[in-house]
């Protein structure tokens, strides 16, 4: 019996694989002309100052509405394009329409000061031509730098260190804002955060929900929290989903928020300030 229950299993679980397998290669054919065919819409997640409860700018976040699949997150197509190379035209549409976008919504709103972040991925960030992109996607919609943020992660930089110290200066040289995304799932130490040009932390949203739960996560929290005052740095929790995460980052010093507490990421037609 048990011998063939074990087959059982093992026959679906390879069935289950060749379906997967299968729906990835469709994907990743269609990625092909997903840029071409307009397919790809960015979300918009505002980040909220927790004194003054204003938005401060907002984080653009990939979808691809896919005729098939439906609207898929990053998560089923980033990685592809990574592999096939697309995700540098990708990275560059999501920058120039990011840019576009803010560059309304600050004439709309009378916001000038409004910022908008977007993710870099591992590909483009070591892709000689990056600066480029990003003054021309600036250049082209009339943005300040100072009101765009890239975002970056940890293992990012730690591919080769000394060399994202200088794109990173590059880029701050010129006004653009940079962020450590996701921080502390990584090799966070404060002797590399104290020699990285940046501007922020984001706390990742991992630490955050478990605010209200163990006293170990807490504990890392605020210790994050102290560790990037005493650099002077900007500090942003992602995640921020209950009031409760809200008392105890303001009573630590985080005050800058981003979570479904406030809003879920929303295409750019929804967006009102
Ligand atoms: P990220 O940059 O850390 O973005 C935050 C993610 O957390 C988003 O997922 C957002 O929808 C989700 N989130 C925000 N607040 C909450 C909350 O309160 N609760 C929960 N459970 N989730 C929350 P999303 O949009 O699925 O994006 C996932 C990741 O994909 C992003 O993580 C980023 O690494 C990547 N990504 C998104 N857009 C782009 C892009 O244009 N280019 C590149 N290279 N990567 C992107
Ligand atoms: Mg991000
Ligand atoms: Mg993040
Ligand atoms: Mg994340």
């Amino acid at each position: 019996k048990v011998k063939r229950s074990g087959k059982n299993r093992y026959e679906l679980y390879d069935a289950q694989m060749s379906q997967e397998m299968r729906e990835e290669m469709m994907l990743k054919q269609a990625l092909h002309h997903a840029l071409d065919k307009r397919e790809f819409v960015l979300h918009y997640q505002p980040q909220i100052c927790g004194r003054t409860r204003r938005i401060i700018g907002y984080e653009a976040l990939i979808r691809w509405q896919q005729p098939e699949f439906g609207l898929l997150s990053p998560h089923f197509f980033i990685r592809l394009a990574e592999e096939s190379g697309m995700i540098t035209q990708l990275g560059e549409w999501v920058l120039n329409e990011a840019c576009r976008q803010l560059k309304v919504w600050q004439l709309r709103y009378k916001r000038p000061d409004l910022n908008i972040s977007v993710n870099l991925s591992a590909r483009q960030f070591v892709d000689e031509t990056l600066s480029e992109k990003i003054f021309g996607a600036l250049e082209a919609s009339n943005l300040s730098p100072e009101n765009l943020v890239v975002e970056i992660t940890e293992t990012m930089v730690l591919q080769d260190f000394d060399r994202s110290i200088e794109t990173l200066k590059q880029l701050r040289d010129k006004g653009v804002k940079v962020h450590l995304d996701d921080f502390g799932v990584g090799f966070s130490s404060l002797s590399y955060l104290s020699r990285l040009p940046v501007d922020a932390i984001k706390i990742d949203r991992s630490f955050i929900n478990k605010i209200d739960a163990g006293e170990n996560d807490v504990a890392i929290v605020s210790a994050i929290i102290a560790m990037a005052q005493s650099l002077r740095l900007q500090i942003i929790a992602e995640g921020v989903e209950r009031e409760a995460h809200i008392r105890y980052l303001s009573q630590k010093g985080c005050y800058d928020y981003q979570g479904y507490y406030f809003s879920k990421p929303q295409p750019a037609e929804c967006v009102s300030l």
